[in-house]
């Protein structure tokens, strides 16, 4: 690219700067208006511009330079001659050609140089594209001192990764950009950056202190109208308040005028000025333009001109000038000067409106974007598709961030468009199903926290939600941070969603076997978790240990003929529900018992209030025998006509806690149909659990073959867990049983509604999850309390990793082992990253049942104490089941001690208000073999406390 320009250069040619964005037939129409001059691109655009312009077309591949000559013919050298015509923004619906002679460049040339600071051999950056004047300056001041010119590529340009390696790697010093790029570069990622110019649009306080901080940082200020720049100043390392733009530099005159064009006394906003040799020749081929914006300049010599800038700005008492605002309705977007009036005139061009206003808003500080509001023609319908009909006619920095449809346009008593009543855009409609992974749930943080909004859905559209290519770049790079892989920017615009991006980092494996069913063997073996409770009740003999219980206080009519009709609708609906565990061989299978061979499933009993406490502990503590017994039990126990106590035991073997979802919503459904005299009309479900079971042995593979998700993720998992503690050192108050009561202590944990919003705004900080957070003070708090720096702690993970799992009753929660390094005195912040690593390495081997890694890593059993780890944290995020029975009150019953599998197990619920954080909510059960009842209070506190 620079080699063909330096040549043209040379030749004294004229260019046509064209933005490779601007659509071909646009660039037709500007180039028909332009007249016979050359085209310089960076696009592959050259080659597909629609012929029979008369242009000569200087290609960037065009390494003979064989065009050259042909520049040099169509226009002479001379300080009166143009050099280029850079098109922009145009307020009349088009854009308009700023014509600036070879003069006003030499002028730039001398006047810049040394503010840039460029030499022989210094290493700048070129990042500005040739459709705008900052890259004249690179060019243009570079080369004409010596310097080396580093021109980053279309990829550099929109990853700052790229950008920042390409900085590093040809050890670029200076460099020249807007202010909106420095805002998502990390200083620190380019560190031999000495010298760095900004310019074109506001630069911030933040901004400015972040880059003044040891190195010079320049501010600068022009319109491509004065070639560039024409205003430079040092920002001081220590920045108080918005920078000034700083003063004139040598080649130029600026003046403060009032509206009579005379100066206005320091301190006082007047509009800005510009003389000297670097003012255009005008705008190409409108006479009527040049004349309104460059007129007679009263303090120059006879037919000097200055350039009527439209910005406002005042002079300071030593001479700087600092910037206002505009006298018009022009708008900087990302550096990208625009006239929201040119987005109208195109938009108003869509048959389907009827008004537009394009305005240019800043709802979330630093971010300013377009937004059209548009009546539409009678009744035409305007969607994503006026969004569209922008993108195809103009830059992507002039397409409305959003399109927000008005019944009509507010206007002000004096019938003007009232600007301060057009409504902010609303961008997220948080739709949609919910986060179902870890790294869906990372990612619509990541996207909330980029796009500055509260939430946002696993299935919208960055763009349609505002994003924008600078946000893009954030986006890319936060996502670097929290799962340490590359996705490129161009990955962002092919899947622009949460779940599609969580697919690409997560690496989903798009082969993997589907669920369907299956053809089911003459015994199906157990699932990998049912088997491992089948064993430990072989070990253990049956206890309550493993139920799962539901007690409901019933007030009102309750019909209890349907009651009991839709427990028989709700097992004939689950298999699993009416599954026993008989043994052959020493093997047990899953024997699926007919609806005929269960007889009534609603036992009813009758008794007086008082006894009622005494019949619900009997009941949840049921000791099931799997081999012959269902593993579900309801009972409805009548008190008075109108109140009654309704108890359902599902034993873990056939359920978990996602499951109460779905077992709570068939209950309500079917009693409703009973109650109306009929069957429940739900599709029957696309699996069964045998389904599941048969499909999961051969998603996982036999792990003898080493190729299999099995054998890979046992590999990970030993070494992931190779030298963890056997037992966390807990602070018990008594020595540990040889076998364990699994009874438990069981307190409140209540994290208060403020805590809990500044949890999930610490989280979106730092690209963790609430849970991630929640699980690092988990570890502090243990370690601090002696546990040692090593502490491994275990969490649920739902196992519903196909679609076709989520309504089905069953048990396919596993159980993770996250194991946190505590050494070397991190911060908060830094356990925070080791949290993420290892939560995130762990998630991607979760399939391993984790009854199998206990087999393979912890086989000496113990019946003192839980294998790998014997604390428990739970997040529950899903919706809180309930059982609706018509127009019966239900209310949950207490009851009694919950059992204990752990020697500390915390569970949290989130819950919001108005959906808003509205506080954890939980509770902490320690094991009663270990603890007194007030330590495990005195472990909450400190947990809440930390
Ligand atoms: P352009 O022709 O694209 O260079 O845009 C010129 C316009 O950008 C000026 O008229 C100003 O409105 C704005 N501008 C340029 N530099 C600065 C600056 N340092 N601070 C604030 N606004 C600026």
């Amino acid at each position: 690219v620079v080699v063909a320009l330096l040549g043209v250069w040379k030749a004294g040619g004229a260019y046509v700067f064209v933005d490779p964005s601007y659509p071909v037939e646009r660039v037709g129409v500007v180039l028909a208006e332009a007249g016979p001059v050359c085209v310089v691109t960076s696009g592959g655009l050259a080659g597909g511009l629609p012929g029979g312009l008369g242009v000569p077309v200087v290609c960037v591949d065009d390494p003979g330079m064989e065009s050259a000559p042909v520049v040099a013919s169509v226009v002479g050298a001379g300080p009166g001659v143009a050099a280029y015509v850079m098109f922009t923004s145009g307020s009349s619906g088009v854009p308009k050609g700023v014509v600036v002679s070879q003069g006003a460049v030499v002028g730039l040339v001398a006047a810049l140089g040394p503010v840039l600071g460029a030499g022989p051999g210094v290493g700048v950056l070129q990042f500005a594209s040739f459709g705008f004047d900052g890259s004249v300056l690179d060019v243009a001041v570079v080369l004409a001192s010596g310097g080396r010119l580093v021109v980053a590529s279309e990829a550099e340009r929109a990853d700052v990764g790229l950008l920042a390696d390409l900085v590093v790697r040809e050890g670029v010093e200076v460099a020249s950009v807007v202010p909106s790029l420095l805002g998502v570069v990390d200083p620190a990622g380019v560190p031999g950056l000495g010298r760095v110019l900004v310019g074109g649009e506001l630069l911030s306080a933040e901004v400015a202190g972040v880059w003044a901080d040891g190195r010079v940082l320049v501010n600068t200020y022009g319109p491509t109208e004065a070639t560039v720049m024409v205003t430079a100043g040092q920002v001081a390392g220590h920045v108080v308040g918005v920078p000034s733009v700083g003063g004139p530099v040598a080649n130029a005159r600026l003046y403060v005028l009032d509206r009579f064009l005379e100066p206005v006394p320091p301190g006082v906003a007047g509009e800005l000025y510009v003389a000297g040799v670097q003012l255009a020749r005008g705008y190409h081929q409108r006479p009527d333009l040049t004349g309104e914006r460059f007129v007679a300049c009263p303090f120059g010599g006879a037919g000097e001109r200055m350039y009527r800038t439209g910005d406002l700005a005042r002079w300071t008492a030593d001479g700087q000038l600092m910037f206002v605002g505009r006298a018009d309705d022009q708008v900087k977007v990302r550096g990208f000067r625009v006239e929201p009036a040119e987005v109208e005139a195109v938009l108003a061009a869509h048959p389907g409106v009827g008004q537009v206003v394009v305005v240019a808003r800043e709802d979330v500080p630093g971010d300013k974007r377009l937004v059209a509001y548009v009546v539409p023609e009678s009744d035409a319908v305007l969607g994503d598709g006026l969004r569209i009909f922008a993108a195809e006619r103009l830059p992507e920095y002039m397409v409305p961030s959003a399109v927000v449809v008005l019944d009509r346009l507010p206007l002000s008593v004096n019938g003007k468009l009232d600007r301060a009543a057009l409504p902010a855009p609303e961008y997220s409609s948080a739709g949609g199903r919910g986060p179902a992974t870890v790294a869906e749930e990372l990612v619509c943080q990541v996207f909330a926290d980029v796009l500055g909004v509260e939430r946002v859905g696993v299935e919208q559209d960055f763009f349609e939600l505002g994003g924008h290519s600078l946000l893009a770049m954030r986006l890319v790079s936060r996502l670097r941070v929290v799962f340490g892989v590359e996705v490129s920017v161009r990955a962002l615009f092919e899947v622009s969603t949460p779940a599609g991006l969580a697919a690409r980092v997560a690496g989903a494996d798009a082969a993997r076997v589907g669920l369907t069913r299956w053809e089911r063997p003459e015994r199906v073996p157990l699932s990998f978790a049912q088997r491992r409770l089948w064993f430990l009740a072989q070990l253990e003999g049956p206890s309550a240990t493993y139920n799962i219980p539901i007690a409901l206080r019933l007030e009102g009519a309750l019909d209890v003929p349907a009651l009991g009709a839709a427990f028989g609708d709700v097992l004939e609906r689950h298999e699993v529900l009416r599954t026993v565990f008989p043994v052959v061989d020493g093997e047990p299978y899953q024997q699926v018992l007919t609806a005929g061979e269960l007889g009534d499933v609603l036992r009813v009993a009758r008794v007086a209030e008082g006894e009622v406490a005494d019949l619900v502990m009997e009941e949840t503590g049921h000791r099931f025998d799997l081999g012959v017994e269902v593993p579900l039990r309801a009972l409805l126990v009548g008190i008075d006509e109108d109140v009654h106590v309704l108890v359902v035991v599902v034993h873990h073997v056939a359920g978990d806690g996602w499951s109460m979802g779905p077992l709570s919503r068939d209950i309500s459904v079917a009693y409703a149909a009973r109650c109306d005299g009929h069957a429940p009309g739900w599709e029957p479900l696309p699996v069964q659990y045998a389904d599941y079971t048969l499909w999961q042995r051969e998603l996982l593979g036999d792990e003898g073959d080493p190729d299999s998700v099995l054998a890979g993720q046992v590999g990970f998992w030993r070494e992931a867990l190779d030298g963890a503690p056997q037992e966390l050192a807990l602070p018990c108050d008594r020595p540990r049983p040889a076998m364990a009561s699994h009874q438990g202590h069981t307190v409140a944990l209540e994290v208060p509604a403020e805590v809990h919003a500044q949890l999930a705004a610490l989280a979106r900080e730092r690209g963790v999850t609430l849970f991630m957070v929640v699980q690092a003070a988990l570890a502090l708090v243990l370690s601090r309390l002696g546990a040692g720096e090593d502490i491994p702690v275990g969490t649920a993970v739902a196992g519903r990793t196909d679609q076709a799992l989520d309504d089905l009753v069953g048990f396919f929660v596993n159980t993770l082992v996250l194991r946190t390094d505590v050494s070397g005195d991190p911060t908060f912040g830094e356990l925070l990253e080791r949290v993420r690593e290892t939560s995130l390495a762990a998630l991607e081997h979760q399939e391993v049942p984790f009854e199998r890694l206990v087999e393979v890593l912890a086989p000496d059993r113990s019946l003192a104490r839980h294998p790998l780890f014997q604390v428990m944290l739970t997040l529950q995020n899903n919706a809180e089941p309930s059982i609706e029975l018509g127009g019966v009150r239900a209310v949950s019953v207490p009851f009694g001690q919950v059992a204990s599998r752990f020697d500390m197990n915390l569970t949290l619920r989130e819950t919001t208000i108005d959906g808003r954080p509205g506080g954890l909510r939980g509770s902490v059960t320690g094991s009663v073999d270990l603890f007194d009842g007030v330590s495990v209070e005195v472990f909450a506190e400190r947990l809440v406390r930390v």
